[in-house]
């Protein structure tokens, strides 16, 4: 997410508020949602079925099947990030440069 300061616009991951310092491998969303690689391993780890339908803060589709795996962080349980946006973000970061992580295609 972004946020307007006397410095400018801060960037800060949406699902653990950490502030983007211009160098931490992130994936944005639409409308600035953004996720930083460190929630990216954690919800390959944890990631799962829910039992309702729900819309992922990132790609912002509504009404996702139950059954398609789902992570929220308890710290911040507003923002959802549904699997294919993760897969789409573990990917991403892996080509990221600064990274220095790859994804296995796991949990991992
Ligand atoms: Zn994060
Ligand atoms: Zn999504």
């Amino acid at each position: 997410m972004q946020r307007n300061e006397a410095d400018g616009i801060i960037i800060s991951c949406d699902f653990c508020g950490t502030d983007w310092d211009g160098q931490a491998a992130m994936v944005e969303g639409h409308h600035g949602s953004v996720i930083c690689l460190d929630c990216v391993k954690k919800a390959l780890k944890a990631a799962m079925v829910g039992e309702d339908k729900y819309k992922c803060t990132l790609c912002l589709r509504h009404n996702i099947p139950a059954s398609l795996p789902r992570w929220i962080n308890v710290l911040r349980p507003e923002a959802v990030i549904c699997q294919e946006c993760l897969h789409q973000a573990a990917k991403a970061l892996s080509k990221a440069p600064h990274a220095e992580w790859k994804w296995q295609g796991g949990t991992e």
